[in-house]
């Protein structure tokens, strides 16, 4: 199919024009960007679509959820992560999640996201207890049926859950501690055996949309073999390296406690940085530890909502982008963040900062968050050759919105607006791959009405599972937030709460 966009306005996100819109028209052919200029003509048998009073601008991409939350969505409130984790990641129960379940659960996530402009997921694919082909095929064949373009991981944790945090040893009581610690972990060995069939299987999914990532889940949650491993295959592959660092405070303690020293140090130290690597997070971190990720060409993926929710503080934007960092925004998963619209995540990253200080001429300005939304993100899935911008010889992924709404009037600022006014409403169409996979707003490829009747269905049986799993987990709740406390209190010589 080709497609002509006649005379929009464009923001390509481009080295030239970035954020300011331009007037262009557009050709698309094949799955690329044929063409696009003010003097760009169509070609027989291209589909039209009318430009004018409609913007034009690069897809957006999610550079850190989770599609397993989307089950938990809207269950929590008022907890901080490694409390909320108890309950959003179960460590006691039947956790396990069936492959059709996982394919309703990842179609509801690609869903939502095509809809709110989202035409780049980076899912850290988080299954527990374990994760297995059946699963992550059912992830797989869900995003290559609804036309997103996705990284989906392979995440792993290969200590037992309470030994990845600070204190819990010492507090839990023994015969749980006992029972946590038996319960099987996956080897080095069987993880990066899993990664390399898994580079194989998934290669040239979708069209070439669908990526296979390594995401070991931390530095505190994994082994050393295990970090490095995973490091030199996504290198070898020319993929993305996912890991979260440094969200909370609590995990701040945990780098001298475990290490000795920051967990950004002890990355650097046992060679597992590299410019394939993302941090989610990334907020705890010291000057020093800027500068080494900075060095090493890590991106840093920002979830300022998600930080909001779960109060984990606030990640240092401009010391970030004065070190040279690249920053992504993402939503993170859909119950520390309720949702993957991005738009939302875009606008608190533009407002979040403000309030960091007086210096106003340091807040982040409506180009770099686009960028750290589009190209930003791109880059941290080593996905900036295909996507992130619009641009002759890139893959078309791309958001047509309507003008003609109310947050477009009055027409101020283009760019400014789609910060802060646009939430989503005005969006036309979306456009992945050169596939329009949202029509007039209405998902082409998922049937929106079944997929909500089916979830409804399945309510009952839902809800005692979720209630189950809560109510085993509360055994957890003493420990951990005596644990809470006695992180929170101790003194590491800076601070990212606001206060
Ligand atoms: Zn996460």
């Amino acid at each position: 199919m080709s497609l002509f966009i006649a005379n929009a306005q464009v923001i390509t996100m481009d080295g030239e024009s970035g954020s300011t819109p331009v007037t262009a028209s557009i050709r698309i052919q094949d799955g690329v960007i044929a063409a696009l200029g003010p003097d760009v003509r169509p070609e027989p048998g291209d589909v039209e679509i009318d430009g004018r009073d409609r913007l034009v601008a690069p897809g957006l991409v999610n550079a850190h959820t989770h599609s397993w939350e989307t089950l938990f969505k809207g269950r929590f409130d008022n907890l901080p992560l490694e409390l909320w984790m108890l309950f959003s990641y179960p460590i006691l129960g039947n956790t396990r999640v069936d492959p059709d379940l996982v394919t309703l659960r990842s179609t509801l996530f690609a869903a939502e996201s095509l809809k709110a402009g989202v035409t780049t997921v980076i899912d850290d694919v988080l299954e527990t207890p374990d994760q297995d082909f059946d699963q992550l095929d059912a992830v797989v064949d869900a995003y290559d049926v609804a036309g997103i373009r996705a990284n989906v991981s392979g995440h792993i944790i290969n200590k037992p859950f309470v030994d990845t945090l600070p204190f819990v040893g010492e507090l839990l009581e023994s015969s749980l501690l006992d029972d946590v610690r038996a319960m099987p972990v996956p080897t080095t060995a069987d993880y990066l055996d899993f990664s390399a069939e898994a580079f194989g299987r998934y290669r040239g999914r979708g069209g070439g949309r669908i990526s296979y990532m390594v995401a070991p889940s931390g530095p505190q949650r994994c082994t050393d073999d295990l970090l490095t491993g995973a490091t030199e295959l996504a290198v070898a592959h020319g993929a993305e390296c996912h890991i979260h660092v440094l969200e909370t405070k609590t995990q701040a303690v945990t780098g001298p406690e475990f290490y000795g020293t920051t967990l950004v140090k002890h990355l650097d130290r046992i060679g597992a940085l590299s410019a394939n690597t993302t941090f989610a997070h990334g907020i705890w971190v010291t000057d020093e530890d800027i500068e080494l990720i900075a060095r090493a060409g890590v991106s840093v993926s920002h979830n300022p909502i998600s930080n909001l929710k779960l109060g984990s503080g606030v990640l240092p934007w401009r010391q970030y982008l004065d070190a040279g960092v690249n920053l992504g925004l993402g939503s993170d998963g859909g119950s520390s963040s309720d949702s993957p619209r991005m738009l939302d995540v875009v606008k608190a990253a533009g407002l979040l900062h403000k309030i960091s200080g007086p210096d106003y001429e340091s807040w982040p300005t409506v180009q770099e968050v686009l960028h750290a939304a589009t190209l930003g993100g791109a880059r941290s899935g080593m996905l900036q050759d295909a996507v992130g911008s619009l641009e002759v010889g890139k893959r078309a992924d791309l958001v047509i919105y309507d003008l003609k709404t109310l947050a477009f009037t009055p027409r101020n600022s283009l760019e400014k607006q789609l910060v802060y006014s646009e939430n989503g409403g005005s969006i036309d169409y979306v456009i992945v791959d050169g596939e329009i996979v949202v029509d007039h707003g209405s998902l082409t490829t998922v049937d929106e009405e079944a997929l909500i009747e089916e979830f409804a269905e399945r309510r009952p049986q839902l809800q005692s599972w979720h209630d189950e799993l809560e109510q085993l987990n509360q055994a957890f709740v003493p420990a951990f937030t005596q644990m809470h406390h006695r992180a929170q209190a101790q003194d590491i010589g800076f601070t990212r709460y606001l206060r």
